[in-house]
């Protein structure tokens, strides 16, 4: 469906076929509202949020201004990790870090029977909307929302190699992108995005704090920017805990996620091995 016929049937309850064969099928007063979003949309306002829903992992979302909207790139991390936790019959403690709309602790309960999951954000606005997604998708009793920031959940000594996953899309912008930003995007939330001078900022903390609070073999898995391997390499390498590393590249053959397991090494060819598995 193009955009015109998905505001029409999605907020305007128009038939598809009306659209076109009985254009007339619009009371005056939803002419008035389909102006009205036409206008938003024609100003850059992304079309998920005048509809309110997206999709992620075939999955239904809400999504508001409140929070990023689901990228494609991101479907990536989450099939990652699922290929190498498929067949776990074992409870798996996951935390996911700046969880946004939720679309990342959703679809991993939502695949993973034995997932327990401690979903945080900074945002209260964004807990609200990532809330009412699990509850949307059955999934609200195996995820743990929790107000937090990243760099405060580091500090929780409790959590000392607790964790055997955790997961990250973290801001990752610079200051210079930020600049820079599409005219849709400039309507997503700056703390969505904003990842430091050199957007580099969230992952110096994801990697040092992982190495504290994944159990051992435990696995750090990073959505990341096209630009940014070289740099996240660095400093996986600086890192005392020994990583095993591996990039994935999406299908334009850019690195935009990072899986790393953490010593002792069990996984290593499964994760050389996601590439193929994930583009066959
Ligand atoms: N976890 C959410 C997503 O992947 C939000 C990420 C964020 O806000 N940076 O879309």
């Amino acid at each position: 469906m193009n955009e015109k016929e998905l505001i029409l049937t999605s907020l305007l309850d128009c038939r598809r076929v009306d659209i076109y064969t009985n254009p007339s099928c619009l009371t005056i007063f939803q002419e008035r509202i389909f102006q009205d979003i036409l206008k938003r949309r024609q100003d850059g306002e992304p079309l998920q949020y005048l509809l309110g829903e997206t999709e992620f992992m075939g999955l239904p979302f809400h999504v508001n201004p409140d929070v990023l909207i689901p990228r494609p790139e991101t479907e990536l991390l989450v099939q990652s990790i699922l290929f190498l936790y498929r067949e776990q019959t074992c409870s798996v403690k996951i935390a996911d870090l700046g969880t946004g709309s939720g679309n990342i602790a959703v679809s991993l309960a939502k695949n993973i029977n034995s997932a327990k999951i401690k979903a945080i954000d900074i945002s209260p606005a964004a807990l609200n909307v990532a809330r009412n997604n699990a509850k949307r998708n059955g999934v609200a009793d195996s995820i743990n929302f929790t107000r937090q920031d990243i760099f405060k959940f580091f500090n929780d000594n409790n959590s000392f190699r607790s964790y055997d996953l955790i997961v990250s899309n973290p801001p990752y912008i610079s200051q210079q992108g930020m600049r820079q930003l599409p005219r849709d995007v400039k309507h997503e939330p700056v703390i969505a995005l904003y990842g430091g001078d050199d957007g580099l900022e969230f992952y110096y903390e994801l990697i040092n704090g992982a190495a504290q609070l994944l159990k051992d073999s435990g696995i750090l898995a990073l959505e990341i920017g096209e630009d940014q391997r070289i740099a996240i390499a660095e400093m996986f390498a600086v890192q005392k805990e020994t990583f095993f590393l591996h990039f994935i590249k999406d299908f334009a053959g850019r690195d935009r996620v990072a899986i790393a397991q953490k010593a002792p090494v069990t996984m290593k060819e499964k994760i050389a091995n996601l590439d193929n598995k994930l583009k066959q």
